[in-house]
Parts: structure tokens; C-alpha cells; sequence
């Protein structure tokens, strides 16, 4: 939405189709707050309401710290996975191989947000439990076979 006049536009950044407007410099964070980025529907719809009456909008600081945000390329998407995914990778890990948790930790493991943490926290305790199973299964090997 354009900041200045409150027209609805495709782009934050974009020229705006009533008053050719195009947001620079610092206009350009406020550009970002007046859209789907930051806000909500009905937030959207108040600032306009604000913008043609002839208001200024007055985005809170945590608004503007989003947009700045947003603009430097810092707002990422935090990787995680849910509760079945990661059951899933659990039964997995037991079902096939512990090998199969691990790629999945390397895969997410420069990824920002707890994916690969918790791919980890679904693989290494499957892994201690068959290194001991196995351990047993030896154990049980060597001392059951006459020789
Ligand atoms: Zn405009």
C-alpha cells in the first residue's frame, strides 16, 4: 500500500499507480510497514483509513525494526521440523539406519533454527541404543557358543 496516499499497489517498493509515488531512502522502511510484509489485514486497512484522512502513520519501533529487518536481507526463515516429522525420522533411525539422522543433521546443520538440533536429539539416542543392543548381541554370542 502506498504510504502517501494509501492506494493499494503490488510492490512495497514499487511506484504507486494514483500518485506516482516511489518510496526512497528512509521512505522506504515505512513503505515496508505499510505492507502484507509487516502487517496484518486489518492493520493495513487502519493505516490507510489514517493516510486519507491526513494523518501521518506512526509505526512503533518493533514495526520499523521488522522493515529494517526486511530490507537488509536479515529476516531468514528459521528451519524446523514438527513433532510427526520428527517422529518419523525417529522410527527411521531405528527401523533402517541411525546413518539416516545424521544426514539429515548435515543437511540442516548451517541451516538457521533448531532443525538440525533436533535431528540430532531424534539420532543420537537411537544410535546408543543399538551400540549397545550390539554390544549385548556380541556378548551374547561369545559366551553362548561352545567352541
Ligand atoms: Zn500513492
Amino acid at each position: 500500500m502506498c504510504a502517501r496516499c494509501g492506494t493499494r499497489k503490488d510492490l512495497p517498493l514499487g511506484r504507486c499507480p494514483a500518485c506516482a509515488h516511489v518510496p526512497a531512502m528512509e521512505e522506504r522502511e515505512l513503505a515496508i510497514v505499510c505492507s502484507t510484509r509487516v502487517l496484518d489485514a486489518a492493520a493495513l486497512q487502519a493505516a490507510q483509513e489514517r493516510i486519507r484522512r491526513g494523518e501521518a502513520v506512526r509505526p512503533t519501533e518493533a514495526l520499523r525494526a521488522r522493515a529494517r529487518a526486511i530490507l537488509s536481507g536479515r529476516e531468514t526463515v528459521l528451519a524446523r521440523f514438527t513433532a510427526g516429522q520428527l517422529a518419523a525420522l525417529a522410527l527411521a533411525n531405528i527401523v533402517l539406519t541411525p546413518m539416516l539422522g545424521y544426514a539429515v543433521w548435515f543437511r540442516y546443520r548451517t541451516r538457521p533454527g533448531p532443525a538440525a538440533r533436533q535431528a540430532l536429539a531424534a539420532t543420537i539416542p537411537v544410535s546408543i541404543l543399538l551400540f549397545f543392543a550390539l554390544l549385548a548381541w556380541r556378548a551374547s554370542f561369545l559366551t553362548g557358543a561352545p567352541t
